[in-house]
């Protein structure tokens, strides 16, 4: 055989115009065979390359490494001009590797730059040298020119993929939220692939073993929506998210990897992890409904985008992170301010626990720091039926101790009892609120904060909220602090001003009782005080409902006998419910002068407050003032009874046989003369002033007994008034009188009474002077005026309202040796303010004094007789003695 190689030359040159590989592949096998060559087999290390013509030779690319090796080292003993021959006679030393027959085998070796890019095999009956030549530089031409398409065909798919990584990369950089990114990513993939579906899994951000999709289809597909929550676990996700694997199957997949792929609806798929910061928490699903090869250049160009998408991921994490720091920092500047505004401490624990619970989903509850042995739980985001905490958990002393040195307490690492019976039982951590080295509270959480991405970040913010919560705590803590002893103070001066209106036991005991029992918030109080040798209760207060507590105590009774003896409150359970059992005290006897007790109801064991026990002390003490108080008015008051009396038996007796004296003293008066009349005389006015005084002591003591009335009559004032002056001054030389002569003015009085005040307003005035003495009545308004003026010895202005008080005299007058009782005044104020009236003075020492009593008149005639007198308020007693 000699072959025409030019003619082979110029099919080739024809044949390589063919579109594809294949194509070119398999007509330039024919023009071998043309040119003279009994079968040929051409083998390009490209896809889509395969035989044209079945030599009997096994399918090199399925022959496996073996056979390739086998093959090689057989056909090693065959090399020829750059080529292996077989002589027809010796194929059986190929074995199994070429069936035997009757012609020449020629293996040329396709070489491009050191490599072997394929091979051609051809059956000749004599493979003569030249023709060996021949199909040698036949397959180096070919050779060179598989290599340059071969070239040419990886650029146009390089920049194929650089193009799909350009759109990638625009896509991502177009956004900075993850979703947004992942959800471009996704469509453009399906897009460069031409896929049915091409998903992106996140793993969930609460649940890790759960993972989210999200998915671009292809429009024309009908493909069911994903499932929401795709478990990863024993899926194919688990070797890409789990193991951080790319896999890559096709209809070539084992049994187990095709029961997945149906699981996801795919018959080819490939996955492969996004990694950021060394974390796989995401991965690119490409799917095909129908077979697909994916080849190693579709794995390395989908590892680029993996990781341009992972770089944009880690970008977007930043960002997100950055955002959400000045989020929180602007949530924590807010909630500062809105904090600083908040007075009471459970409404401060509320606001903690909203923005700790809220930013990272949590449940948790705010405790107070009671005592530095007792927290209690104010508030709680539980809801009703978990397991709840006890309100005030003793327990809580261990954790106040551990709070003593610690900043941020994570639970799980402790699970001794306290701390799970205050946080719960699934762990979690609590945050002391304190302020130097004060404690005034803590916050605890069940579950630990997910949502900031970094630990630190989380426990700075938790650690800044607690920082401000326990500024405005201990600020709310010192407020209601004031607030509370303003309250206590007022309520006790309250108590106090009660105690001094009251001097009767009975309402004192009822109004003291009811203090008691709003003071302590109890259900019950009642106020004991000795009598007949036990304690009586003397006053119950109760909130609705009768008063269980007993009628008497005996002395002897423990917690009573306590509390006496030591002057201190007791305290007790008694039937479930709280008591307090509180002595009443005070400096001026040493042993208590009875007990307050107070129960709480019957499921109610709350102690009594320190700061209650300290309160109803003070009403103890004010109550003990206060029945002492009583005691001593009801001495008093008998004692002023029996004064009165006395008086009013003495002064009337007593004016009986002054009368007589009187009358015998004026007869001799006018039988004798000389110096005999004069010493008369002096028994005269001496007499005189007797009666006046005996008539003085008879009103005084009228007017201080209980009952005390007027007999009132309408009376025409200028003239009664000018009957008193007329007594007065008969001879009508010291007395001046002026009254409104065109009208009557009509009062409504006593005569009797209102007589003895006139007669001593102007009495004194003659008394006190030695000049003309001014009298004048004068109405104005609905008022009447009587006013008495002399130029007598005055009052000193230090004197002015003593003269009205009884028993009052005037230094100048006692110094002058003016002989008076001091009571004239007194009883005149008295009379004139039972009128519904008024007197008062106006002097100048040594210059004079204007005496004015103002009365109300009487309403217009005609309706005079319809007034009732019945206004008259009684004379009080004086409690005072003086
Ligand atoms: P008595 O005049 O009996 O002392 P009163 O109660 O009538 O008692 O008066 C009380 C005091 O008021 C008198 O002691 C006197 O000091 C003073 N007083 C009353 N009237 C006058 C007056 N017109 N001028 C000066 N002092 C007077």
């Amino acid at each position: 055989m000699t072959v025409d190689s030019a003619r082979l030359f110029a099919a080739f040159a024809q044949d390589w115009g063919r579109p594809t590989l294949d194509s070119r592949v398999a007509s330039l096998a024919a023009s071998l065979t043309a040119a003279g060559w009994s079968a040929v087999r051409v083998e390009i290390a490209a896809p889509g390359a395969t035989a044209r013509a079945d030599i009997g030779l096994i399918p090199l690319h399925e022959a496996g490494g073996a056979g390739r090796v086998a093959l090689v080292h057989a056909l090693a003993r065959f090399a020829r001009d750059g080529a292996y021959v077989v002589p027809r006679d010796r194929r059986g030393d190929l074995g199994e590797l070429l069936a035997p027959g009757r012609e020449d085998v020629v293996v040329v070796p396709l070489m491009a730059q050191g490599d072997q890019i394929g091979t051609i095999v051809a059956l000749t009956p004599v493979a003569a040298p030249d023709d060996v030549k021949a199909l040698r530089a036949f397959a180096d031409v070919l050779a060179i020119a598989v290599d340059a398409d071969q070239r040419q065909r990886r650029a146009e798919g390089d920049a194929e993929r650089a193009a799909v990584i350009a759109r990638v990369g625009e896509s991502i950089r177009a956004s900075l939220d993850r979703e947004e990114i992942l959800r471009a990513v996704a469509r453009d993939v399906r897009i460069a692939f031409g896929s049915d579906r091409c998903t992106i899994y996140v793993r969930d951000d609460r649940n890790p073993s759960i993972a989210r999709g999200i998915a671009a289809d292809d429009p024309r597909s009908s493909r069911p929506p994903l499932p929401e929550r795709i478990p990863i676990a024993g899926t194919l996700l688990n070797r890409c998210l789990g193991l951080g694997q790319a896999v890559r199957i096709g209809s070539d997949a084992n049994d187990v990897d095709r029961q997945q792929l149906i699981a996801f609806g795919a018959v080819a798929m490939l996955l492969v992890p996004f990694v950021v910061d060394g974390r796989v928490d995401a991965g690119i699903a490409i799917q095909f409904e129908r077979d697909h090869r994916f080849d190693e250049r579709d794995l390395l160009l989908m590892r680029t985008i993996a990781m341009h998408v992972s770089l944009a991921l880690a970008n977007s994490r930043l960002y997100e992170r950055e955002r959400s720091a000045r989020r929180r920092a602007e949530d924590i500047e807010r909630n500062v301010r809105a904090l600083k505004d908040t007075r009471s401490v459970a409404d401060i624990l509320h606001s903690l626990l909203e923005i700790i619970t809220q930013e990272f989903s949590l449940i948790g509850s705010g405790w107070a720091v009671e005592r530095s042995d007792l927290v209690c739980r104010v508030v709680s985001n539980r809801s009703e039926g978990i397991a709840t905490i006890d309100d005030r958990a003793p327990e809580a002393l261990a954790v106040i101790n551990a709070m003593a040195d610690h900043e941020l307490i994570t639970i799980a690492a402790r699970d001794d009892g306290a701390w799970v019976k205050i946080v719960g039982t699934r762990g979690g951590f609590a945050l002391p609120l304190r302020v130097e080295h004060r404690l005034y509270g803590m916050l605890a959480f069940e579950g630990l904060p997910r949502d900031i991405d970094d630990s630190q970040g989380r426990e700075a913010y938790v650690r800044t909220v607690a920082a401000h919560g326990a500024l405005a705590l201990a600020n709310a803590r010192a407020f209601e602090a004031e607030r509370r002893f303003a309250a206590e103070s007022a309520a006790i001066s309250e108590a106090g001003r009660t105690v001094l209106a009251h001097n009767d036991l009975g309402a004192l005991a009822e109004a003291m009782t009811r203090y008691a029992l709003e003071l302590s918030d109890a259900n019950m109080a009642s106020l004991y005080v000795p009598r007949d040798g036990v304690l009586a209760r003397v006053a119950c207060a109760t909130i609705g409902g009768e008063c269980a507590l007993p009628q008497r105590i005996s002395f002897e009774d423990p917690l009573v006998e306590r509390a006496i003896e030591s002057g201190n409150s007791m305290l007790a359970t008694l039937a479930g419910g709280a008591v307090a059992v509180v002595p009443l005290r005070s400096a001026a006897s040493p042993r208590a002068a009875g007990v307050f007790v107070c129960q709480r109801a019957s499921d109610d064991a709350r102690p009594f407050d320190r700061s209650v026990l300290r309160l109803l002390e003070a009403l103890g003490t004010l109550v003990a003032l206060g029945l002492r108080n009583v005691e001593l008015y009801s001495a008093l008051s008998e004692n002023n009874e029996f004064k009165d009396d006395l008086l009013a038996m003495f002064t009337h007796d007593f004016k009986g046989p002054l009368t007589v004296i009187q009358g015998y003293t004026e007869l001799l008066l006018e039988e004798e003369t000389g110096e005999r009349k004069a010493s008369v005389e002096t028994i005269y006015a001496q007499s005189k002033r007797l009666a006046k005084l005996a008539d003085d002591s008879l009103v005084l003591a009228r007017t201080q007994a209980a009952g005390f009335s007027l007999q009132r009559d309408i009376c025409d004032l200028n003239g009664f008034v000018g009957e008193s002056v007329h007594a007065h001054d008969p001879g009508e030389d010291r007395i001046e009188y002026v009254y409104p002569e065109e009208d009557d003015t009509i009062v409504f009085i006593d005569r009797t009474r209102l007589r003895h005040v006139l007669d001593n307003v102007i009495g004194n005035a003659l008394k006190y002077s030695e000049g003309v003495v001014r009298v004048e009545v004068e109405t104005r308004g609905s008022e009447a005026f009587v006013r008495v003026s002399d130029r007598g010895i005055g009052i000193p202005p230090a004197d002015l309202e003593r003269v009205f008080v009884r028993f009052g005299r005037g230094t100048n007058a006692r110094s002058r040796g003016i002989a008076g009782t001091g009571v004239g005044l007194y009883i005149s104020r008295k009379i004139v303010e039972v009128h519904g009236g008024r007197i008062a003075v106006r002097s100048v020492e040594n210059e004079g004094s204007t005496f004015e009593i103002v009365l109300p008149l009487a309403p217009a005639a005609g309706m005079t007789e319809d007034v009732e007198p019945a206004a008259q308020p009684a004379l009080v007693p004086e409690v005072t003695a003086s």
